[in-house]
């Protein structure tokens, strides 16, 4: 790719970036993250460039999200649905095709987004680099869960893109 062409591609995914992160830390109300530590945001894009959907880690619509009990260590994970998997759903609801998609996201995703990823057609995956070390917190099951990830997406065919910029 000429380097001009890689600028402006370098600048578009920084900017999808910035946007799925200033949307996880929005206001839960309107779809931000409800997570108190660890807020990742997700923007399918189609082939043609233009958003299908966006999600933040958040409970399923429906779901209470104001029940204490459920942000306890150890029941966060089990009761809050990763930001990919809502965002593909997003996808699914409008019955977009995921095909040549790329999948924006403030955190490396975890083993069972990658598989999801890897099933439905998504070609890229952007995320920003060491975004595992910038949410300090992340403990160690999500390390290897974000690890075996990777594996899958690598071996699956999926190109990751890290990008410098947009750390949360
Ligand atoms: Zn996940």
């Amino acid at each position: 790719m000429d380097p001009i062409k890689k600028k402006e591609q370098q600048a578009n995914h920084s900017a999808w970036l910035k946007k799925a992160l200033t949307f996880s830390h929005g206001d839960p109300v309107r779809g931000g993250s409800p997570h108190p530590m660890v807020k990742v945001g997700a923007i399918l894009v189609g082939a043609d460039g233009q958003e299908i959907s966006r999600a933040s880690n958040r409970f399923a619509h429906g779901v209470d999200q104001n029940v204490a009990e459920r942000y306890a260590d150890g029941s966060r994970s089990l009761w809050i649905n990763c930001a990919e998997q809502l965002a593909i759903i997003g996808a699914v609801r409008k019955q977009a095709c995921l095909k040549g998609a790329r999948l924006y996201v403030t955190l490396a995703p975890c083993a069972v987004c990658a598989g999801l990823i890897a099933e439905c057609g998504i070609c890229e995956v952007i995320v920003p680099k060491d975004s595992d070390r910038a949410h300090g917190r992340l403990k160690a099951k999500w390390k290897k869960s974000i690890a075996i990830g990777q594996t899958k997406l690598q071996e699956a065919g999926v190109a990751v893109t890290l990008m410098a910029e947009a750390q949360a």
